[in-house]
């Protein structure tokens, strides 16, 4: 039976990716940072019906001896280096710590890899926001990036040091180029799952307007479950490699906020008001994935449209809200 070690695992990637591997007969390690909120943090684990199956290791990205010690003791074949301050808002108002669990946090797992495992493949979470301010209308793996945030710039450090660590230490350490992709786990800060929610309040009387920041920037959506096995497969490669992974599609927010509105029965233009204070420093203001490589190397294609994925985030929000309101 195979073990991963998987950071990040209590994220919504952590989670499919954890289910994901679990259904392939993988043993599935997550490492867990400490917190007051123990019996809430591994929610999404349990939404998926797998936290008991996941063994939760105590660790931190900024702890490098945490990270060695259990390297050491569970010798992991694949490690999924998922963790990170993930959200490129927060960024602004933390770019330190952004810097040190985005970008030293990767660079603390590689020193990990190196020196206790260095026979475990190793993935890195990278991210189409090293793109930023685009050089090229699609974006590939050949793409100059321009990174436009905290977040983006420490992304794109904890990128090229896979690519050295592959190329200093031979070590099998590949980097997946993810453009965005939600799923009714997705953080709430975030504006497809605000949205969704903003639906699903409205749709019950709950709230009457939704606020949001710029409707006219375009994402490349997709779903993470698909997207988590586009993260395996670079592991099952015989060598080590750079991925972007996309559909290839890019919507405006607005556009966006149409479709899920639309699949509530309602007209999304009566209820999002345009907040200024919810705008950006600086925006990306369009992103367009060009996964030609992943689907020939890999054998990767998204399975869902993104109608798909506005329905099943609504309707989830829809269910969550009601057995608030049944049992509160
Ligand atoms: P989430 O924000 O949902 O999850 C982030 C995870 O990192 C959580 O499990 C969090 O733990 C953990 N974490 C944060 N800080 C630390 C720390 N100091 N030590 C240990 N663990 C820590 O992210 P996603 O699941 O959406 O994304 C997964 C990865 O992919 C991230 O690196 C993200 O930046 C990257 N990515 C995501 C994209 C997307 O569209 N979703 C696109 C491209 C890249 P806790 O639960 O305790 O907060
Ligand atoms: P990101 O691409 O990782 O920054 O993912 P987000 O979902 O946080 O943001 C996607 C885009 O939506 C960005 O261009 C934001 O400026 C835009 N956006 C517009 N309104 C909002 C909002 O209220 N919240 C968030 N998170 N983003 C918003």
């Amino acid at each position: 039976m195979p073990t991963a070690l998987i950071t990040g695992v209590t994220g919504q990637d952590g989670a499919y990716l954890a289910q994901f591997l679990l259904g392939k007969g993988y043993r599935v390690l997550g490492l867990l940072r400490r917190s007051a909120s123990s019996d809430v943090i591994g929610e999404r684990l349990r939404w998926l019906g797998i936290l008991d199956r996941v063994e939760l290791l105590d660790g931190n990205m900024s702890d490098l001896g945490s990270l060695i010690r259990i390297l050491q003791k569970h010798e992991p074949d694949e490690v999924y280096n998922l963790a990170a301050q993930s959200f490129v808002a927060s960024s602004w108002q933390q770019p330190l710590l952004t810097g040190m669990v985005t970008g030293l946090g990767a660079v603390n797992m590689l020193e990990a890899v190196r020196t206790a495992a260095p026979r475990a493949r190793f993935y890195q979470a990278s991210s189409s926001e090293m793109f930023g301010k685009i050089q090229e209308p699609r974006q590939n793996e050949r793409t100059p990036f321009y990174p436009r945030s905290p977040y983006a710039a420490a992304k794109l450090y904890a990128h090229w040091m896979t690519v050295n660590y592959r190329e200093s230490f031979s070590l099998h350490a590949s980097s997946g180029i993810l453009f965005n992709h939600e799923s009714p786990l997705r953080g709430i800060e975030f504006v497809t799952r605000k949205i969704t929610d903003g639906v699903a309040r409205i749709k019950l009387g709950l709230a009457c307007e939704l606020r949001l920041g710029n409707l006219e920037a375009r994402r490349d959506w997709g779903h993470a479950r698909d997207y988590v096995r586009a993260m395996w497969l670079m592991l099952q490669q015989p060598a080590p490699d750079d991925y972007v992974v996309a559909t290839g599609r890019s919507t405006s927010v607005g556009e966006f906020c149409r479709i899920a509105f639309a699949h509530a029965g309602l007209d999304h233009r009566e209820f999002v008001r345009v907040d200024p204070a919810l705008f950006r420093p600086a925006e990306v203001d369009v992103l367009r994935g060009d996964a030609a490589k992943a689907e020939s190397v890999l054998g990767w294609q998204p399975e869902s449209s993104l109608e798909e994925l506005a329905a099943e985030m609504v309707e989830a929000d829809l269910a969550r809200h009601r057995r608030l309101r049944e049992t509160s």
